[in-house]
């Protein structure tokens, strides 16, 4: 099978099929910065991430720009109401956003271009717009003439002539739906020079811009959440035409993530930030592996709950993933015991275990990206091999050794797919005590010299040394597990 994916301009899945062999050019619309990012604009950022990881694992080179907007009324407002000027704005919440998503192991972008910064490349397609004819001057404000595109509406299927305008009504436009390509700056607010004077541009020609200077014309994906399909997208598509109209279409498949939803309220429609929204606020409580586990669990066009129990469950969810690499780790550092006698190895059973998730895991992704049906997959694989480790018959012989040593690679290589960094959790461990004095870091090696001195305590019958070597073990948050085969080790988190 090969991949599909949802295309929301033709509404049904398609396959995939790169304009350049094996190379993806993929454009993803990006924060304003104006406030602290909430778990709702992570979305889009966490799903994509996903999204490249798949291409690249399915081995394409993948291109992956963001935008970050910072030019926009909401951060004019913003400096207003705080007596700042416009930049101090953009600068404090521009390093939250890259400290924010430096903390949750995302993006790696190929470019992160912003707004003010695209001042040449931004009049310029304006320009070509009005010298095309799709776009008229009026009193120092530039518009989008709807009526001269008669593609309008293919993405998000509005028809002009029920539309209503987004923006406020203006006297200068030729009808209320056109749409502002450039504003003309009124006295107290920033301003860039241009051929039709003062002024900023207006939201969406910024991604226009950007993304044909980046990824150049004709973009494989161009991702965002839902909320952007109109007007959002559907102008980037007329204006990306209107500027170059004899090279084809803007964008082949548009792909877009649903939206976290609080009951019955949509987050980015709500007025207001809540404190338990914001990215860098539940960052504190979760760790980035556990927010991703929380957002992949379900399927990207899916709305998605938030809920302190959905995260809680995505914690757990991850601690066993975590505990069962710990075991396989375990087993991969332990010497050989014995060897099975005749065929009751059951190394060939794990690599079949291996062959089947490894297939299911490809099928489940190839189908629009599922994530969910994929971390299922890796469920079962890890319900498979369990029940092979913990049965009474294990023993720890050359093959199966070999064979755990394949599950462990396997299943950190597809957990890469998700963003999950399993390095925390497999190798040295920071630790500090309960009480939260004596901070220490215990290593791997000193874990396992504790466990060695336990067990040497409990063969020499000296069980309150034992106990101790426990309970010292225990106040860092390391639990063990006596089995036959010896002694597990995990951390609590
Ligand atoms: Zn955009």
């Amino acid at each position: 099978m090969s991949l599909k994916v949802y295309n929301t301009i033709n509404r049904k899945k398609e396959e995939f099929i790169t304009i350049e062999d094996k190379k993806v050019r993929m454009y993803v619309c990006g924060p304003t910065v104006y406030n602290y990012i909430s778990i709702g604009n992570a979305r889009p950022i966490i799903v994509f991430s996903m999204v490249r990881n798949y291409l690249e694992h399915s081995g394409y080179s993948v291109d992956f720009v963001q935008n970050i907007t910072d030019i926009e009324d909401k951060i004019i407002r913003k400096a207003n109401e705080e007596g700042v000027d416009f930049n101090v704005i953009t600068e404090r919440y521009i390093k939250a956003f890259l400290e924010d998503i430096k903390r949750l192991d995302v993006g790696n972008f190929t470019a992160m271009p912003k707004a003010s910064e695209m001042m040449p490349e931004i009049i310029s397609i304006i320009s070509r717009i009005i010298e095309n004819g799709f776009g008229y001057e009026s009193s120092g404000d530039v518009y989008f003439d709807i009526a001269k595109f008669g593609r309008y509406g293919r993405l998000s299927g509005q028809r002009t002539e029920e539309m209503h305008s987004q923006e406020d009504d203006s006297f200068s436009k030729r009808s209320a739906t056109d749409f502002t390509l450039w504003k003309s700056a009124k006295p107290g607010e920033p301003f860039w020079e241009s051929p039709w004077g003062k002024g900023r541009p207006g939201w969406h020609i910024e991604c226009s811009a950007m993304s044909i200077k980046y990824l150049k014309y004709g973009l494989d994906i161009h991702g965002g959440g839902i909320d952007l399909i109109f007007p959002h997208h559907e102008n980037e598509i007329a204006q990306s035409e209107a500027a170059f109209p004899t090279e084809g279409d803007f964008v082949k498949y548009w792909m877009h993530n649903g939206m976290i939803e609080v009951k019955e309220e949509k987050m980015s429609k709500s007025k207001g930030l809540k404190s338990g929204w914001i990215l860098r606020n539940l960052l504190d409580k979760y760790s980035a592996n556990v927010i991703k586990m929380y957002m992949l669990s379900t399927h990207y066009r899916s709305p998605l709950e938030f809920s302190n129990d959905k995260l809680e469950e995505a914690k757990k969810a991850f601690e066993k993933i975590v505990n069962f690499l710990r075991n396989l780790k375990f087993l991969v550092d332990s010497p050989v015991t014995e060897e099975y006698s005749g065929s009751a190895d059951p190394s060939e059973n794990i690599y079949t275990y291996l062959k089947e998730f490894k297939l299911q895991f490809k099928s489940s992704m190839d189908d629009d990206f599922n994530s969910a049906k994929a971390i299922g997959d890796l469920f079962d694989f890890i319900r498979s091999i369990n029940a092979i480790i913990q049965s009474s018959g294990f023993i720890l012989s050359g093959p199966v050794k070999e064979s755990i040593k394949m599950s462990l690679h396997f299943a950190v290589e597809h957990g890469r797919i998700f963003g999950f960094d399993f390095k925390n959790e497999l190798d040295p461990v920071h630790l500090s005590d309960k009480a939260g004095k004596d901070t220490m870091l215990l290593n791997k090696e000193e874990i396992e010299e504790l466990i060695q001195q336990r067990n040497f305590a409990r063969k020499t019958k000296d069980f309150q040394k034992s106990d101790e070597i426990r309970d010292r073990l225990k106040s860092f948050g390391i639990t063990l597990d006596d089995r036959k085969e010896g002694t597990l080790w995990r951390k609590e988190s």
